[in-house]
This record gives structure tokens, sequence and C-alpha cells, in this order.
């Protein structure tokens, strides 16, 4: 495949609203070992919010602006703090009605650098992070421009990522206070945002 569409991408989003809605409660569990256990409810809100606000879109410039904006005017806290810069961030790099795998990748690599000035989070300290930079580096080391196996590559790279939080001490924010129990379960946002990337792949390869 040499094009992501705009309703193909609309398409990824309500894939990954539906598989994050499955895995709500296990999303919420996880992050009651280190957190307040509302991580499910969160992302599901925020992700909704996003998907309502892409239903009009017809370019992803504004398409991806209205989503981050949607995101963060609906909703509040860190999970719709990170996911709106994600889209705001990808809308600075993105535009027209279809791309190819050069503008996915540049797309993506927009939307990281704007989460990334929202947190200080990085690789290793145990949070959404550790699923979405590995997912962003895999697109940018991909050389072929076939855009199912780039959101292939993302996915793979989201899903070693997320497990890789397992084995992690939690090492930012409130979680930080939960030291060695943190250890032995996987970061509730590193799942979410694999889950997220996972569904993104696994829309367009069927
Ligand atoms: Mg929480």
């Amino acid at each position: 495949m040499e094009f992501l569409t705009i309703d193909l991408f609309k398409a990824m989003l309500r894939q990954a609203l539906d598989e994050i809605k499955k895995r709500e409660d296990e999303f919420s569990q996880l992050d009651a070992v280190i957190g307040d256990a509302d991580h499910g409810t969160a992302i599901v809100t925020a992700l909704s919010a996003a998907v309502k606000a892409a239903e009009k879109g017809a370019e992803f410039k504004s398409m991806l602006n209205d989503m981050g904006f949607g995101v963060m005017l609906e909703t509040s806290g860190s999970t719709s703090t990170l996911l709106g810069a994600l889209f705001l961030g990808m809308a600075d790099y993105a535009s027209g009605i279809a791309l190819d795998a050069a503008g996915i990748k540049t797309m993506f690599s927009g939307g990281l650098a704007n989460v990334m000035k929202q947190t200080q989070a990085r690789i290793g300290d145990k949070t959404m992070m550790d699923a979405l930079i590995p997912a962003v580096e895999a697109m940018q080391t991909f050389t072929s421009g076939d855009v199912r196996e780039l959101f292939k590559a993302a996915a793979m790279a989201a899903r070693q990522g997320a497990e890789q939080t397992i084995n992690m001490k939690a090492n930012y924010g409130r979680a930080r206070n939960y030291g060695e129990r943190s250890i032995g379960y996987a970061d509730s946002g590193a799942s979410s945002w694999s889950c997220m990337i996972n569904a993104f792949a696994e829309c367009i390869i069927k």
C-alpha cells in the first residue's frame, strides 16, 4: 500500500477506540498498581473525543488540529494532555488527503516531538513513552515505502516497549513513590498506547 488516505486513518482511529474499550478495565487495573486506577477511563474518554472530532475531517491538518483540541477541551488530566499533544504535533507536519510513507513518518515524528514538550519521561521511566518512542523510532528507520509494513514495524516496537515496562521500576511522577512495588506489572499508559498503535496496524493490514 502506497498511501494512507484520510478515510483509512479514520477507520484506524475507530478501531483503536474499539480495542482500547475492550481492555479498559485491564488498563485501570494496571494503573491501580502505581496510581489511581483511572487510566482505562481516561484513555477511552480522551480517544473518544478525538474520534468524534475526526468524524467530519476532510483534510489531515485541520482534522488532526480538531482532534487535538477536541481531546484537550473535552477531557482533562495527563492522558488527554499527552494524546492531545500527539495529534496537535502531527497536525503541524501533515497536509492533504493522503500521505505516503515519508509523509506518515514526518507526521508521527512531529507528534512525538510535541509530546516530548509535555513530559520529561523518556524510555525506561515506565510510562506511555516506552511504547510511543520506540514506535516512532521504528518508523524513522523503516526504509520501504509500504504503508502497511510501516505501521506493522511501529506496532511491533510499541508492543516490545510496553512489554519491557513489566521489569521496570516507575521513575516518573507520583508513581515513583511506589518504587520496587511497581516491578512485575506493565505500565498502564505504555499498554494502552501500544494497544492504539497495534490497532492502527491491524486495521490497515486486513
Ligand atoms: Mg491514573
